[in-house]
């Protein structure tokens, strides 16, 4: 192998998330507005064979070791079960997982598995249809919770929830969600908001902390945490739920970042190399794939992006900038 994905605070990104569209099936209130939202131009998004050429310079020449599909929703992508099989037969085969809202999951779950996805995280907010139209502003709980059996069913296991909180909407709900999640041998992970809203409402003295978020599990659950070295650069601090196996984990990114430990590298659905989500700069390889430019030369863009990586996000700095880009173009 030629060069790894380093920065110069010695980190080094073995975790690539790929954003295969910015488009959507939901309007999570957190992350998009109603409408009005510009969708990326179709002649700039990479073409399925392209996603694949980055997805294998990423894996072969720059040493990553997992690759986590996203988007907006990923499942919208028509080529996603060939993009999955294809980066399956890449060698050294990287893990492959996929972040999505569940809509469509029931009818995908079993091709999916079989191109050769190795995990899945879906993300829920609510137990309950009205809340969830409410926060998604589409009435799709049933395909939600349609998508998460079939996940189980097609062998997608363990199958993560993600769940993120708002104040007055769905803040009261974390216990039933931890107690429902058991119940049905799924693994909830809660998500602290982050300014990362196309319509920049978030407001930090409003935002759902772990802190709260733990004060209300622990009215119902014994938490004890898990020893922080089985943590390795995963962003969730995770704790054993009435004496374990069973475990529910908290991403604090706003109150307790993990950026030293971060380990990832972001590809956009039109080709940019992120090296944070909070990043307000990108590295354009599009360009590189379409003008000609070699493996080795597009390998060479990606190492100086990571290079260039801050040492945190910045998130509590008094001249913090959100990005110009929405979580949701960006690939969460
Ligand atoms: N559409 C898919 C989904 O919802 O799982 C994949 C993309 S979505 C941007 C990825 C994850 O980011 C979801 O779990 C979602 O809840 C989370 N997310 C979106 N906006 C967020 C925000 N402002 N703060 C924290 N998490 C957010
Ligand atoms: Fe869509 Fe996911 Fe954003 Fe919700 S969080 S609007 S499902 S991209």
């Amino acid at each position: 192998m030629g060069a790894v994905l380093v920065d110069q605070f010695g980190r080094r990104a073995v975790d690539l998330r790929v954003s295969l569209t910015d488009r959507c099936n939901l309007r999570c209130t957190y992350c998009m507005p109603e409408e009005g939202l510009q969708w990326l131009a179709k002649p700039d998004l990479l073409t399925d064979e392209e996603i694949i050429r980055l997805v294998r310079i990423a894996v072969t020449d720059l040493g990553v070791r997992e690759v986590r599909f996203t988007g907006g929703e990923p499942m919208l992508r028509p080529g996603l079960v060939r993009i999955v099989q294809e980066c399956a037969r890449l060698e050294p085969r990287p893990e492959l997982s996929l972040t999505t809202n569940g809509i469509g999951l029931a009818r995908n779950a079993t091709a999916l598995k079989e191109a050769g996805l190795d995990r899945i995280n879906v993300s829920l907010d609510t137990l309950d249809p009205e809340v969830f139209r409410t926060l998604t502003r589409r009435d799709r709980h049933q395909d939600v919770i349609a998508g998460l059996a079939a996940a189980v069913e097609a062998g997608l296991t363990p199958v993560k929830i993600n769940s993120v909180l708002m104040r007055g909407v769905n803040e009261h709900e974390a216990p039933a969600l931890l107690e429902w999640s058991l119940e049905q041998g799924y693994e909830l992970r809660f998500i602290e908001q982050m300014p990362l809203d196309a319509q920049h409402g978030w407001d930090r003295a409003s935002m759902v902390t772990a802190e709260e978020i733990l004060a209300s599990l622990a009215e119902r659950f014994a938490l004890t945490p898990e020893p922080a070295a089985s943590r390795g650069a995963a962003p969730a601090e995770r704790w054993l739920v009435d004496g374990g196996p069973a475990r529910v984990g908290v991403i604090a990114s706003v109150t307790r970042p993990f950026c030293r430990d971060c380990d990832r590298t972001r590809l956009t659905a039109d080709g940019q190399v992120r090296n944070c989500l909070f990043a307000t700069g990108e590295t354009d390889l599009r360009e590189a794939l379409r003008s000609g430019g070699s493996d080795l030369e597009i390998a060479e863009l990606w190492r100086k992006a990571m290079w260039g990586k801050k040492a945190g996000a910045g998130i509590d700095d008094p001249d913090f900038l959100q990005p110009a880009r929405p979580m949701s173009a960006i690939g969460g």
